[in-house]
């Protein structure tokens, strides 16, 4: 087993609290805006430090800010705080308690290494030039439907509508990573979480007794063709070295099995590391299939597509110069930094703050190599070495650090 015992900024006094602090999380979790004891849980955590802390942000999020002693930027570091509806099939001793919730993307474990990063941050607090704004976001996982919006809104727009980013020079997430091993971190340049936009297409028709068909516009083997011209987009128009999809998710149509159809709706995904791809591309050839299909068959059709989350961009500057300071750690530290160039079409809803703000997110590996099994996020198994905390904390301090006080330029500038 890799000890990790040398990690500096006395991580591994602190680990135990942190480990402890995960699996009370992990063993009463909560779905998106309900992580009310959860954020009790943070709250008593960070109680003593003299931090004005503000709670209800969306619900149940916090937020905080650790003025540094000298004037400079400000870096917000996030983590998300929910969990998912699944039934957990662990038998740890700290599975979960709430039927039917669990915490298996991990979150339980990002909202103890925010807590961590916010202690060590706060004792550094004297020399640390700017200010570190730090936020516990819940529900990530679960965008919410207001009566006023045309589509679900994610938990991170809502936390932006309330002002969190004001002031913010630049933002810090990681998420753990189950690919790599614990003690890897892996920053990815340029896109590094997909994008996904969302679509619904009714098709209109007319209905007719089964032995008439000429006498109806069957929607059903409209459909049918549909779905393949649909993944002829894909495979047709779009560079094949690019990584994109299209799913078709649900398809709801028809009466009785003697009569033509004439109404047929579907919904699906289409997730891309390229956000032109998303907006433009997509959008505009699944609406030429949808005229065509619908010219040659004598049929009507509505498209309605939306961008459900845009594609993660990391900024090369701040990737580039968090990679060398974490690359600059003593070896007996056992953390390997790498640049990945994996593509994963996961979305995460991070990646509207760094839509406005510079930003970075790292992946940080937590599989035990000894397990030999990668353990899946969203999976009722999933679960990870504890080790990959300490080693959360100290990429988050160090990242907010490297921006704080870039050595080569001063604070980092990515303004740019
Ligand atoms: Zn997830
Ligand atoms: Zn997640």
């Amino acid at each position: 087993m890799t000890e990790f015992s040398k990690l500096p900024h006395q991580i591994p006094t602190l680990l135990p609290e942190l480990i402890a602090l995960r699996r009370e999380i992990h063993r009463f979790p909560e779905l998106g805006y309900q992580e009310y004891a959860t954020a009790k849980r943070i709250l008593n955590a960070l109680q003593g430090l003299d931090l004005e802390l503000q709670p209800g942000i969306v619900d149940t999020g916090i937020v905080g800010v650790i003025e540094g002693n000298l004037p400079g930027p400000t870096v917000l570091l996030r983590a998300d705080m929910d969990a998912l509806p699944i039934q957990e099939s662990n038998d740890h001793s700290f599975v979960s308690q709430n039927p039917g919730v669990m915490h298996a993307c991990g979150h339980d474990g990002h909202t103890a290494i925010l807590v961590g990063a916010v202690k060590i941050l706060h004792a550094m607090r004297q020399n640390l030039p700017g200010r570190i704004k730090f936020l516990f976001q819940p529900a990530e996982e679960e965008a919410r439907q207001r009566p006023t919006d045309l589509q679900p809104v994610s938990a991170a727009s809502q936390v932006i509508e309330l002002g969190v980013l004001d002031g913010v020079d630049a933002v810090l997430g990681l998420h753990l990573w189950p690919d790599l091993p614990v003690g890897a971190i892996g920053i990815k340049p340029g896109a590094a979480m997909g994008g996904s936009s969302w679509f619904r297409i009714t098709l209109h028709g007319k209905s007719a007794h089964a032995a008439r068909p000429q006498q109806g516009l069957d929607t059903i083997t409209a459909v049918a063709n549909l779905i393949n011209m649909l993944q002829l987009v894909v495979t047709r128009s779009i560079d094949p070295g690019v990584p994109v999809l299209l799913n078709v998710g649900t398809l709801q149509g028809g009466y009785r099995r003697n009569v033509v159809a004439d109404r047929v709706e579907l919904t699906g995904t289409v997730r891309a590391l390229d956000q032109y791809l998303l907006d433009v591309v997509f959008k505009e050839r699944i609406n030429d299939v949808l005229e065509g299909l619908s010219l040659a068959l004598g049929i009507n059709h509505n498209l309605e597509y939306y961008s459900e989350v845009p594609v993660l961009m990391n900024d090369n500057r701040f990737g580039e110069a968090v990679y060398e300071r974490l690359n600059s750690l003593p070896s007996e530290t056992n953390v390997t930094t790498l640049i990945t160039n994996e593509n994963t079409l996961t979305g995460e809803d991070f990646a509207f703050y760094t839509q406005r703000r510079p930003g970075l997110f790292l992946y940080l590996g937590c599989t035990d190599p000894s397990t030999n099994t990668v353990i899946p996020l969203h999976n009722p198994k999933f679960n990870f070495d504890e080790n990959a905390i300490g080693i959360g904390v100290m990429a988050m301090v160090e990242a907010a650090v490297t921006l704080l006080t870039h050595k080569k330029k001063g604070p980092l500038d990515l303004a740019e």
